[in-house]
């Protein structure tokens, strides 16, 4: 990847990459750590290239297969409800990579993210543009999130970007006690929904309507 392409130059400048901060500001994100990683990360090498001058407006885009990269708010939104009131959490699980973007944005609040994506291909790519970007703290696999990854849980933090209709239940098994997952919920009418872990009881809130891909079972390769 080119200094150009990573500064970025006229529509992906850091100028366009503030206004977007701005939206989001006066959409209700009020985190001040979680907009400072919104300003200084480059969403448009994330995507496709002929999408690049459209990163920075506040709407989700294709990343083929039928996925979405998610709108800028909604990833606003998620990483403040997961941090809560921490500066920072241990370890983390990420269901549904897409192209990796929601990942570099934790990548920095978090010591340690897994991220899980079913899709070969967004798999791969994710991987390797994580990689030269240099966000050595993620870890991504290719896996079916239903399961969660018994083997590298528990996690502080869980947060889901697919809809299931219900909570799978290991990913509820694999919280800590005291942790934070948020997920949207639902079939036509999703909800975003934070559920905290009180010993055995998981306290549900639910925060704003939500419109996310489907979550599903199984790998595709
Ligand atoms: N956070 C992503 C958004 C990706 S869209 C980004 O910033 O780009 C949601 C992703 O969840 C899709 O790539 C989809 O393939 C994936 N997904 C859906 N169900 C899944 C499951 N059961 N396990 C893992 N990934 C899943």
């Amino acid at each position: 990847m080119d200094t150009q392409q990573l500064s970025g130059i006229g529509m992906t400048s850091q100028r366009t990459r503030n206004r977007l901060v701005q939206r989001l500001r006066e959409a209700g994100i009020s985190n001040e750590q979680v907009l400072s990683v919104m300003a200084s990360t480059p969403r448009h090498v994330f995507i496709d290239e002929a999408l690049a001058h459209r990163a920075y407006e506040d709407t989700a885009l294709p990343i083929g297969y039928g996925q979405t990269i998610s709108q800028p708010y909604t990833v606003a939104r998620m990483t403040e409800e997961l941090l809560g009131n921490q500066r920072r959490l241990g370890r983390v699980l990420e269901v549904g990579t897409g192209c990796g973007y929601q990942s570099a944005v934790l990548s920095p609040l978090v010591e340690q993210l897994f991220s899980v994506e079913r899709i070969e291909p967004l798999f791969s790519r994710a991987r390797n543009r994580l990689y030269d970007l240099k966000y050595r703290n993620v870890h991504c696999s290719l896996s079916d999130g239903s399961w969660g990854l018994p083997d590298k849980g528990p996690f502080d933090g869980i947060l889901v970007a697919a809809a299931p209709e219900q909570v799978p239940y290991a990913l509820l098994e694999q919280l800590v006690d005291g942790g934070r997952m948020v997920i949207p919920l639902g079939g036509e009418q999703q909800k975003l929904t934070l559920i905290s872990r009180d010993g055995d009881e998981f306290v549900t809130r639910i925060l704003e309507d939500a419109l996310f891909v489907p979550f599903l079972s199984g790998v595709q390769r």
